[in-house]
């Protein structure tokens, strides 16, 4: 359980019954089981979901917290880094996700998807969030996207501008080169 549902939880007296639009609805902690996948390769999973309990009619019902709770446990199960992981790195930079998805060039839609849980991101995407938790391949990857020097233009000449020989000439380059040297001679 994360934050985001403790407060969710401990807002628990302004939350409305979808029934009868009372607003003592009460929060209880329990294990839900639900079916991942389909058959045959599908499994289950468990989460801990907060029920909601309307005081004045005894309605039950899952909202959006119970949804979140049962997406991290399909995180967990395929071994990717849940929404909540994914905001928090991002967070931890004090970067907007505008500002990642510049330096990681991932789409800023598609990092809002993952945030929020409605997508989950392919391994190889996952695998990639990974090596973005160290600062150190953040920061290469800011200097990679620093524009290079132009190459025409070096900053370090010593004097003289380098000079360039010509690869693989034409015969008119040649024959121009040749006539250029036989006037200086
Ligand atoms: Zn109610």
């Amino acid at each position: 359980m994360n934050d985001d549902y403790d407060r969710k939880s401990r807002a628990g007296s302004r939350l409305q019954c979808p029934q009868c639009a009372g607003r003592e609805v009460q929060t209880q902690r329990i294990r839900h089981v639900f079916q991942y996948g389909q058959e045959p390769e599908a499994v289950q999973l468990s989460a801990v979901v907060p029920l909601r309990r309307c005081a004045r009619c005894g309605f039950e019902f899952l909202d959006a917290a119970a949804e979140e709770a049962q997406h991290e446990a399909i995180c967990r199960h395929l071994g990717v880094m849940t929404p909540a992981e994914i905001r928090e790195l991002r967070r931890r930079y004090g970067l907007s996700r505008k500002q990642f998805a510049a330096i990681t060039k991932l789409g800023a839609a598609t990092v809002a998807r993952w945030e929020r849980g409605e997508l989950i991101q392919n391994t190889a995407y996952d695998q990639f969030l990974y090596l973005l938790t160290f600062a150190e391949n953040l920061q290469r990857l800011r200097d990679r996207n620093k524009p290079a020097p132009r190459a025409d233009c070096p900053a370090d000449w010593n004097g003289e501008p380098p000079r360039f020989r010509l690869i693989n000439p034409t015969d008119d380059e040649r024959a121009a080169r040749r006539s250029f040297l036989l006037k200086t001679a």
